[in-house]
């Protein structure tokens, strides 16, 4: 039996207003220490990026942002990772939990933190596909997609070897066949922890665990850093302190978190 709505300061006005601002591109809500480089800057223009699950699908028909799916199952992504200040908290969180989660690798972190990739797998997560440098692919020619899908892919194997996530979610026709060309299949999000902050860490957690449906694929980031043309530094604590309070909210409602692999194998379609 799943909790009925109750009032709540983690309560939303509109479940689509929240959902719709979450998908754009998981940018609210982050305070960069340093701003990411060109952040304004795309080859098509800042409106032609792909934000929302349905243009990401318009752009790639293979994206999968959520699965459907009679079973109580969600997915937890990790992003931008490994990173000595919070991956370390993050994987205490999950075991003591006992839940699994995907971590989207940036290969430039996993090659730097090769002991926090190896604690990841030993703990029973999937590893999967961020691309090398934490490029944005929608800027790049095709060979400069391939090279990141390919080189970021050299830190990942596993039940996930298959899955990547474009940095931000841009994605576009060029990268679609890029990703298609090399056996890939793109993972974006329904939801995402960091979109919500606005209403503080707990009020983040406890909303996108309300909100969560079976089949939902959540985004948060156990990465601060990223190094390369898009280098940022953000403090990811709030993300940790929200963590705890999603996965019970989860479990109060019945919705089990399992990797992204476990829950495409019980999708009856990928959306
Ligand atoms: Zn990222």
């Amino acid at each position: 039996m799943r909790e009925r709505p109750r009032p709540g300061v983690w309560l939303p006005v509109s479940r689509r207003a929240v959902l719709a601002a979450a998908a754009a591109g998981c940018v609210l809500g982050t305070t960069p220490v340093t701003p990411p480089a060109h952040a304004e800057v795309s080859a098509g223009g800042d409106e032609a990026r792909t934000r929302t699950p349905a243009e990401r699908r318009r752009a790639d028909p293979g994206s999968v942002s959520s699965v459907s799916t009679t079973h109580p199952l969600v997915a937890l992504t990790f992003d931008d990772g490994p990173d000595p200040d919070h991956t370390p908290e993050v994987l205490t969180i999950l075991r003591r939990y006992a839940v699994p989660a995907t971590f989207f690798v940036v290969g430039a972190n996993a090659a730097a933190h090769p002991e926090l990739l190896a604690r990841i797998r030993a703990e029973g997560h999937a590893v999967a596909n961020h691309t090398q440098n934490h490029r944005w692919l929608d800027e790049l020619t095709q060979a400069e997609v391939r090279a990141e899908l390919t080189l970021g892919g050299r830190h990942v194997d596993g039940p996930a070897v298959g899955l990547y996530r474009p940095p931000r979610g841009w994605t576009s026709p060029l990268v679609a066949r890029a990703g298609r060309d090399l056996g890939l299949r793109p993972i974006f999000w329904s939801d995402c922890v960091e979109a919500h902050f606005d209403i503080g860490a707990r009020g983040a957690g406890l909303r996108v665990g309300y909100f969560a449906e079976p089949g939902s694929i959540i985004l948060m980031h156990d990465g601060g850093s990223v190094v390369g043309p898009n280098a940022q530094r953000i403090d990811r604590s709030r993300s940790v302190a929200a963590l705890p309070h999603l996965i019970e909210k989860l479990q109060k409602r019945s919705l089990t978190p399992v990797t992204v692999p476990q829950l495409l194998s019980v999708s009856r379609t990928a959306q």
